[in-house]
């Protein structure tokens, strides 16, 4: 689904005023969308070439803190600019504020113009060509899986975070009445988007009270990067002006169930499907085995990828429909990979590791990474688990901890060779930040245990 509003087309709505402000975001470490909003006459005559900002906007934590010991962007080096140049192809207008479009842009470099290698699109875009150069495209979906709050956030926020009420009182998975209640939240959001240019196909009640799940239509991995992050931000906007919150933290409470991001993939060469092969038991082609073994086998190295901070470890809980172990199995919940559609055209992996922080660009990078390396060294499958994988002692595990995964990524050979050590460096700093960030930290849990009994 191509942008729904070209360059000329954004000029002709600047011209008879239906749109007078763009939107000009870049996407930062965390997959959020940051950068200024534009009058559209000075972007349309200008600015649309480029714009710039501080070189911060890729080195910050969650709070725009700006921690040391990042080589790329320091108080040493003084924090110069990066070039933000707009990708015209998208495009697109921001239904659910007046008179507003938006674009997208690529990071690069203020001196040379060449791409920042640590931008999450850069990231992203380098294993696509790495990809193209052995003969294929990948076609991914990511599912949005969120909790929406009865309150507003600036309430929330005031009131320290507790007693959080979601907007609905129990269970609602697949629930349509339910559902029906949060239609004044979730249907402007389906429709908003779809008229943004996001192939929506459906949203519904996830398997506890207050959480939601979108779905979006399958689609080449830059563009299903871009759809998920406009996705996330509309979300939040749109929950927002209903006076309601919407949360994408994996965990917000320890007897809730978590909120993931699954994400789907399959190879494609010409239009055609090279995940299927007709003959196989489960319709799975060589190429595919290949792919999920390097999935598979390089997943502790990316779990970072898919679990940025502290909080997305507490997901991963026996028994949540969480995963916990690096296998695949056949329609099986419980497994860290799930083969869908097995034996038809839409066969294809969906790895269930990733949280609902997960930024898509850098989720998706190292995990076409790894299935890279399962083409290209022709890696064997494994036969696929059955059962009750919670209890598998033989399989694999998935990193339990922001420090377990921060080892992995600072240590992985393979994620150095295939994204390059300035990158890795750069995201292990960032994931050593969040730790140091969190043990100087006293927690509510901690008081509450020990002031009077320890
Ligand atoms: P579920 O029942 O697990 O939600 P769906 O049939 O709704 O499964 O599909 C989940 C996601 O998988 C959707 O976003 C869909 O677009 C995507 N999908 C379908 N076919 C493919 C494919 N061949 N490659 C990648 N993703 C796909």
């Amino acid at each position: 689904m191509p942008a729904p509003m070209s360059f000329k087309e954004l000029k002709a709505a600047v011209k008879d005023g239906s749109i007078d402000t763009v939107l000009v975001c870049l996407v930062d470490m965390q997959g959020r969308l940051m950068g200024k909003r534009f009058h559209a006459v000075n972007f349309v005559e200008t600015s649309f070439e480029e714009t710039h900002c501080c070189n911060y906007l890729l080195a910050t934590d969650l709070e725009m803190a700006t921690p040391e010991g990042f080589a790329a962007t320091s108080w040493r080096a003084g924090y110069g600019d990066y070039v933000m140049k707009p990708d015209l192809d998208t495009i697109r207008p921001v239904p659910w504020l007046e008179g507003t479009a938006m674009v997208l842009c690529d990071v690069l470099d203020h001196h040379h113009h060449k791409p920042v290698p640590h931008s999450p699109r850069a990231i992203l875009k380098k294993q696509i060509e790495r990809l193209s150069a052995l003969g294929f495209d990948a076609m991914m979906a990511t599912e949005l899986e969120f909790f929406l709050f009865a309150d507003s956030l600036d309430a929330i926020r005031e009131g320290g975070f507790r007693d959080l009420k979601p907007i609905s009182g129990y269970n609602e998975d697949y629930h349509i009445f339910q559902t029906t209640k949060e239609e004044h939240v979730m249907r402007p959001i389906r429709n908003h988007l779809y008229a943004a240019g996001l192939p929506i196909e459906n949203s519904k009640g996830e398997a506890e009270a207050g959480q939601e799940e979108l779905n979006i239509r399958y689609s080449p991995a830059l563009d299903c990067a871009d759809y998920h992050t406009i996705a996330k931000h509309a979300v939040k906007e749109i929950a927002w002006q209903q006076g309601h919150a919407a949360t994408f933290l994996p965990k917000w409470h320890h007897d809730r169930v978590g909120s993931s991001s699954h994400v789907h993939q399959s190879l494609w060469q010409d239009g055609k499907a090279m995940f299927v092969d007709k003959s196989d038991e489960l319709g799975m082609s060589d190429l595919m085995k290949h792919y999920m073994a390097g999935l598979i086998a390089y997943a502790p190295d990316y779990t970072y990828f898919l679990a940025p901070y502290v909080n997305s470890y507490k997901r991963f809980a026996k028994g949540t429909f969480a995963p916990t172990k690096t296998v695949w199995s056949v329609d099986n919940r419980t497994a860290g990979f799930r083969l869908c559609g097995a034996g038809t055209k839409g066969v294809r992996i969906e790895c269930r590791i990733g949280g609902s922080d997960l930024n898509p660009y850098l989720a998706q990078a190292a995990m076409l990474a790894a299935g890279i390396k399962g083409i290209e060294e022709k890696m064997p499958l494994a036969s696929p688990t059955r059962g009750d994988v919670y209890e598998d002692a033989k399989a694999g595990d998935i990193p339990q901890s922001l420090r377990a995964a921060h080892e992995n990524l600072k240590g992985s050979s393979f994620l150095r060779a295939a994204m390059g050590d300035g990158v890795v460096d750069h995201y292990a700093r960032a994931a050593e930040w969040e730790l140091e960030e969190f043990d100087r930290v006293v927690t509510d849990w901690e008081i509450a245990r020990g002031f009077e009994r320890a």
